[in-house]
């Protein structure tokens, strides 16, 4: 609902223009252009899941018909931050609208100890246009309370209706009071912001050692993967999602059987073993279908027989993972 008013407004703004996402962006951007009835083009992506900026700018040259470039603050599936501080520039050249996607990752502008891009990336985010993100991510709330920020609050305009069984409490615009959601509970919004009494959103506070810590267990484990050659696997996590693959079989191994090479098919298969027998042992990873190319050191000689690996991916978002990664991790050697 949150990234629904935002492309509403954007669509607003700059009627009969074009929304764009990347490849990565999460699946509801050009759901809700749809229902908006907004065109949407996808833009691809780099080796890292990030919005490939030349692809963008190459896009924004060709046509002056974009109206919104929906930046990902942390993709759903690998985590990846988009390069705001270079899309902010191309904003100046170009003219569109930033909304930032922030639901999985905004919380992370607390965080302390992200690799520079990203770091740099969440230090711009005041720059954009709106912004959304998710306390059911990272903010320690059930479902219901999704967040969108606007820079501008005049465009609460958008929201000015007349009908005669409404009214406002005070003539000022609001936004808030006015959604296009009309009534909403306000119990998820009182809990919000009673954890945030609680736990204020202060950088090197409870609350943001926490995210620090689940971005801690996610380098740790990227750190054993890399050095285990049971394991391949994705670029390093900018947040707190690690990516990965059982190893396709060694050359050696490979030539004893029928078969010389291992394909994607299999490493695919392999993976979702893994998932189910590490399931059984209270160890619970999910599965991403991820393009080969985020896996940089896949050897040439694994057959590409399917456009996509599935991949396990695993999500380190409580602070206790930092402590239970020992233990994370022989579960999960005991599984392969
Ligand atoms: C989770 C998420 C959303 C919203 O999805 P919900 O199913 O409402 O949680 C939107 N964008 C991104 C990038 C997300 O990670």
């Amino acid at each position: 609902m949150a990234n629904l008013e935002a492309l509403w407004v954007a669509g607003q703004l700059a009627p009969g223009k074009k929304i764009v996402a990347s490849e990565q962006a999460h699946y509801t951007h050009h759901r809700i252009s749809s229902v908006l009835k907004l065109d949407f083009e996808s833009i691809p992506v780099d080796n890292r899941a990030r919005m490939d900026l030349n692809a963008l700018e190459k896009r924004l040259a060709a046509k002056n018909d974009i109206g919104a470039v929906v930046v990902t603050m942390g993709t759903t599936a690998t985590g990846s931050v988009d390069p705001l501080p270079e899309i902010l520039k191309l904003r100046d050249r170009y003219n569109f609208r930033i909304h930032a996607d922030a639901a999985y990752g905004g919380y992370f502008t607390l965080a302390q100890n992200l690799a520079p891009a990203a770091t740099a990336a969440f230090a711009k985010i005041n720059e954009v246009d709106s912004i959304v993100i998710d306390p059911h991510k990272h903010g320690l709330q059930p479902y219901g309370c999704g967040c969108v920020l606007f820079r501008d609050p005049s465009v609460g305009r958008r929201y000015k209706h007349d009908s005669p069984y409404t009214y406002f409490s005070s003539a000022k615009l609001h936004l808030g009071e006015i959604s296009l959601e009309c009534s909403r509970p306000g119990a998820a919004a009182a809990a919000l912001w009673a954890t945030q009494k609680l736990l204020p959103l202060q950088k090197g506070g409870e609350f943001a050692k926490g995210l620090e810590q689940g971005r801690e267990a996610a380098r740790a484990l990227y750190k054993k993967l890399s050095a285990d050659d049971k394991f391949a696997p994705a670029f390093e996590p900018e947040l707190d999602i690690v990516i990965f693959a059982p190893s396709p079989k060694s050359e050696s191994s490979a030539e004893s059987s029928a078969s010389p090479h291992t394909t994607l098919v299999e490493m695919s298969a392999h993976s979702r073993k893994i998932f189910e027998s590490a399931a059984t042992k209270n160890l619970h990873f999910a599965l991403a279908e991820l393009p080969t190319v985020f896996f940089q050191n896949l050897p040439a000689t694994v057959r590409r027989d399917r456009p996509t690996l599935t991949t396990l991916r695993s999500v380190l978002m409580k602070p206790e993972h930092a402590q239970w990664l020992d233990q994370i991790y022989s579960i999960l050697e005991s599984v392969v």
